[in-house]
C-alpha cells in the first residue's frame, strides 16, 4: 500500500462513519460572543471560563513585555531563551500553590508528555483515570513503561490495579475536573492510597485551576492535597496559553536535565510570561467572575433538568449533555446554531462510543439572558 493509499483509507474510514473533524474560521469572538461567516453567536464552546482572554489588564502586561523583551525568547531556555520573566513567573507560582519549584513549558500537551516521558522507565507502571486526557494517555502508551487504567474516579478500581506487585515504580495520572465530562476526581481518596503504595500521584489540573479552590488554586487545594506532580494550563481559566508543572526541588532539577520539551524547544516568548504573571493577579482576584459563572452554572443545570438527554453529574463550567448517537448530536448542534447558539458537539474517539455528547461551557461573562437563550433553544431542539 502507498502513502497515498493508506491516507485516502484512513479518510475514507472517518468520512463513512460521520466522524471527519473540520476547523471552523471564526471572525474574532471571546468568551460571550463568536462571530463565524459575519454572524454573531452566543459562544458556549470556549474554555475561557472567565474571560480572561480579553482583560485589558494582561493584554497590556503582554504589550508592555513586547517593547522590553521583544516577541520571541530567541532559543531554548536551555540556551538564551530563559528571562526574569519566566523566572518571576516561575516563582510567583510555586509560591502561591506551596511548592518549591515550578517549571514552564509551552503548552499542557507538552508538559504531560515530557514529564512522563522523562519519568517512566521500562520496569514501571503508570495507572491513569479511563478518561484522562489524549495527552497523557498517549504519552503513557508512547512510554516503555506498561500502561493500566482504572475505572474513572473509582479509588477501589485503583485499588486492585495497586495490589499487584509492580518490578519498579509506580506513576498514578488524572484529572482535576476531567475535561469531557466536568465532573471532580476523589483526589484525597487516589492521593492516599498512591501514597500507601509508595508510588506517586500526577494531577492535570487544566479545568480547576483558576476556578476552584481559594483565591482559584485549582483542585488539589480545594481537596486538600499535595500531589508529587501537578500539571496547571494557561489555556483555560488563565485565558492565554501555556504551562507549568509544581513539583519539588529535586524533582524539577531532574526535567531540567531530561524533559526533552524543555531543552530542545523554544521558550514561551518572555511577553507572554509577563502577560502570565499578570493573569495570575486577575486570578487571585476574580471572586465575583467565580460567582458569576457559578450563578450560571445553577441557573442553567435548573433549567436543563427536565430535558430528554442525560446531563453529567458536573457543577464545573462543564456542562455534557450525552446524546448518545453521534448523528444526532450533530444534528442538536446544528439546530443550536441556527438558533444563534455556537455549541460543539464532541463525538468518539475524544469521548468513549456511544456516549458522543454536546459539550457546553459557561463563562462568568454570560448573562443570565444568555443561559436562558440556551435554554429555550435546547428545548425547541
Ligand atoms: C486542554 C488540556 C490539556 C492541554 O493543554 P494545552 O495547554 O491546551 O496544550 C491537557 N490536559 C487537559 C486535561 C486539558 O483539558
Amino acid at each position: 500500500m502507498s502513502w497515498q493509499q493508506r491516507i485516502g483509507q484512513a479518510l475514507e474510514t472517518r468520512r463513512e462513519r460521520g466522524l471527519m473533524r473540520q476547523r471552523i474560521v471564526n471572525d474574532g469572538g471571546n468568551a460571550r460572543w463568536i462571530t463565524v461567516n459575519q454572524q454573531q453567536y452566543l459562544n458556549f464552546s470556549a474554555n475561557d471560563y472567565l474571560g480572561l482572554s480579553h482583560d485589558a489588564r494582561i493584554i497590556h502586561a503582554w504589550q508592555q513585555g513586547a517593547e522590553r523583551y521583544g516577541v520571541g525568547a530567541g532559543g531554548s531556555g536551555h540556551v538564551t531563551g530563559y528571562s526574569h520573566a519566566h523566572a518571576a513567573l516561575e516563582a510567583h507560582l510555586a509560591d502561591w500553590l506551596g511548592y518549591e519549584r515550578a517549571l514552564l513549558f509551552i503548552s499542557g500537551f507538552a508538559a504531560n508528555q515530557a514529564v512522563i516521558a522523562a519519568l517512566a522507565g521500562k520496569d514501571d507502571r503508570i495507572l491513569a483515570d479511563k478518561l484522562a486526557h489524549a495527552s497523557l494517555l498517549e504519552a503513557a502508551n508512547l512510554s516503555p513503561a506498561t500502561l493500566r487504567r482504572f475505572a474513572h474516579n473509582q479509588p477501589a478500581s485503583l485499588q486492585r490495579l495497586l495490589a499487584a506487585p509492580g518490578a519498579g515504580e509506580t506513576l498514578v495520572v488524572t484529572e482535576g475536573v476531567f475535561s469531557m465530562d466536568g465532573d471532580r476526581a476523589p483526589l484525597q481518596a487516589l492521593q492516599r492510597i498512591t501514597t500507601e503504595a509508595k508510588g506517586w500521584l500526577m494531577v492535570d489540573d487544566a479545568h480547576g485551576f483558576g476556578l476552584v479552590g481559594e483565591q482559584g488554586r485549582g483542585s488539589c487545594w480545594q481537596q486538600g492535597i499535595k500531589p508529587a506532580l501537578q500539571i496547571v494550563t494557561f489555556g483555560k481559566a488563565a485565558g492565554v496559553s501555556g504551562a507549568a508543572v509544581l513539583c519539588d526541588e529535586t524533582t524539577a532539577i531532574f526535567l531540567l536535565q531530561f524533559a526533552r520539551h524543555l531543552i530542545y524547544s523554544t521558550a514561551m516568548p518572555p511577553a507572554q510570561a509577563c502577560a502570565l504573571l499578570a493573569a495570575l493577579v486577575c486570578l487571585q482576584q476574580a471572586d465575583d467572575r467565580r460567582q458569576r459563572l457559578a450563578d450560571n452554572i445553577v441557573r442553567f443545570r435548573q433549567g436543563a433538568s427536565d430535558l430528554p438527554f442525560r446531563l453529567a453529574d458536573s457543577d464545573s463550567a462543564i456542562q455534557p449533555l450525552i446524546v448518545g448517537d453521534e448523528r444526532q448530536a450533530l444534528t442538536l448542534a446544528q439546530r443550536l446554531r441556527d438558533a444563534g447558539c455556537w455549541v460543539s458537539a464532541i463525538r468518539p474517539p475524544t469521548v468513549p462510543p456511544g456516549t458522543a455528547r454536546l459539550r457546553i461551557t459557561l463563562s462568568a461573562t454570560h448573562q443570565a439572558q444568555d443561559i436562558d437563550r440556551l435554554l429555550e433553544s435546547l428545548h425547541d431542539a
